[in-house]
């Protein structure tokens, strides 16, 4: 239903039961809070209700039940699909409920929902703790926790999501429910692929694991020219990569930043991007061979804070250009494979796009893929848009026969009720049960959604 219907004196109500702020189109900051991180979202809510505490979740959430209103919730607003917004109906913006706090003994860290993956690094690398976590900082823990979460430390201490140790939430109901292993644990192991889809999470509990705070990371660059070897050398060197390792392959064109080298500015490069979670001189045996392979154009592999390695693609993804990505997981890197990441990187339109090769395995389980590959176009012009969502299309119609079962959730689109149906593969009906019981009507729809069937 549209919240064309409420009275202005139902919304003054409402703001006035919510210690945090109600924002309405025309507000002074509303343009401001109305954006996500991809600039082709452009959606305006009725109203944003910016929550300041459990209480105002709740309130939010009834407030909404009882006047039928769309929802979208947003944590950090990294959803490339836009799911942190809406039209016409209201966001439970989550960013002002960010606190964090480490209990180094217990080794455990406990997490608002807005806090981002800067915030929660920083607060556990003061005591050279970490949890695996996304590798830009601007990143929201609670989007990215919640359908999984892949970063530099999965391989050796599993995905974000393995190292839950509970949740709070409040339900479609507005009832606040605590989920773990032992309490509601079925619920618990759906908020650990499901996405959004079973409530509004607002504390995460992590089991944290000691991680630097210097660490052996950074990458190798080769000449783009050179990708169909180094991509044979990889698909070796990462079949007996130890699990401390962790890789990323990368195909992109190297931004025109000042810290670069004149020559390397816009060059076309393949790079292999590593960290390693463990002993610093068995990492520096580890990526010894990616530096004997062949000399590469730049080596920047050494040591470096943990927090800094963090950071490292920031500056290639900031918030607000345009953004479509298509994803797919590969059991294998076979020559075919190999040659369509060639291909795709080749066809590249914009300057601004990435072409990446998560290693999964080790304890970085999902299902029998091997890696993740995700096709990320990105650019700024308007009109620039249809070649860019073609080059990602047709990447992925060329990837998707050669790609083994299920996808990366995190990094779906807004691809249709058969995509998402089997991105979540063989969980689906587990998951789907849990929908039944906890979110019969579809309350939050604004995700990776599975409908409810009662
Ligand atoms: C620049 C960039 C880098 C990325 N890097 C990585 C990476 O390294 N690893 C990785 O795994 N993924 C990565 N991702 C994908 C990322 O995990 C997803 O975009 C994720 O949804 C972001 O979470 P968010 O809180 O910022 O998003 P939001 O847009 O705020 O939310 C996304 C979804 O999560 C739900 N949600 C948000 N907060 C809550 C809550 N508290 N309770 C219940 N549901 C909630 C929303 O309903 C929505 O469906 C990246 C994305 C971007 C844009």
């Amino acid at each position: 239903m549209s919240i064309k219907h409420l009275t202005n004196a139902a919304i003054v109500q409402f703001m006035k039961r919510i210690e945090g702020v109600v924002m309405r189109p025309g507000d002074a900051d509303f343009d401001q809070a109305r954006r996500v991180w991809n600039g082709m979202i452009d959606k305006t809510p009725a109203l944003i209700a910016r929550c300041a505490s459990v209480d105002d979740v709740k309130a939010v959430v009834e407030f909404a039940r009882a006047h039928e209103l769309l929802v979208a919730v947003r944590g950090g607003g990294h959803s490339v699909a836009g799911h942190g917004t809406c039209d016409d109906g209201l966001v439970i913006d989550l960013s002002c409920m960010r606190t964090v706090q480490v209990d180094p003994d217990e080794r455990l860290a406990v997490v608002q929902p807005g806090l981002n993956w800067g915030g929660l690094d920083r607060a556990t690398q003061a005591h050279a703790l970490a949890v695996t976590g996304g590798i830009v900082s601007s990143t929201g823990v609670a989007g990215l926790t919640l359908g999984g979460g892949i970063g530099w430390l999965m391989r050796k201490h599993g995905l974000t999501a393995d190292n839950l140790l509970s949740a709070d939430l409040v339900t479609a109901e507005g009832q606040l429910l605590h989920a773990s292993a032992e309490q509601n644990a079925e619920l618990f192991w759906g908020l650990q692929r499901g996405g959004g889809n079973f409530g509004i999470v607002t504390e995460f509990r992590f089991r944290l694991h000691p991680v630097g705070p210097i660490v052996l990371a950074g990458w190798v660059l080769y000449p783009q020219e050179k990708a169909p070897e180094v991509l044979r050398f990889y698909r070796d060197y990462a079949a007996t990569a130890p699990n401390e390792l962790t890789t990323i392959v990368i195909l992109r064109r190297l931004p025109h930043l000042p810290k670069l080298p004149p020559f390397l500015r816009g060059m076309p490069v393949i790079g292999i991007a590593v960290c390693y979670a463990g002993v610093i001189e068995a990492g520096e045996r580890a990526v010894q061979p990616l530096r004997a392979f062949r000399p590469p154009l730049v080596d920047g592999i050494g040591l470096k804070p943990y927090v800094t390695h963090q950071t490292m693609f920031d500056a290639a993804q900031p918030p607000g250009r345009r953004n479509y990505w298509k994803t797919a997981y590969l059991s294998e890197l076979s020559d075919v494979a190999i040659d369509v990441i060639v291909g795709a990187a080749r066809q590249m339109p914009s300057p601004l796009s990435v072409l990446s090769v998560y290693q999964l395995g080790g304890a970085a389980r999902l299902g029998d893929a091997a890696f993740c590959v995700n096709a990320a176009a990105a650019w700024t012009g308007r009109t620039e848009s249809h070649r860019n969502i073609n080059w990602t299309r047709e990447f992925w119609a060329a990837i998707e026969p050669r790609s083994a079962t299920g996808a990366y959730v995190n990094f779906l689109g807004e691809e249709g009720r058969e995509r998402t149906r089997s991105a979540y593969r063989e969980s689906y009906d587990r998951l789907l049960a849990l929908k039944n019981t906890h979110d019969p009507g579809n309350f939050f729809r604004l995700n990776q959604n599975i409908e409810p069937t009662v």
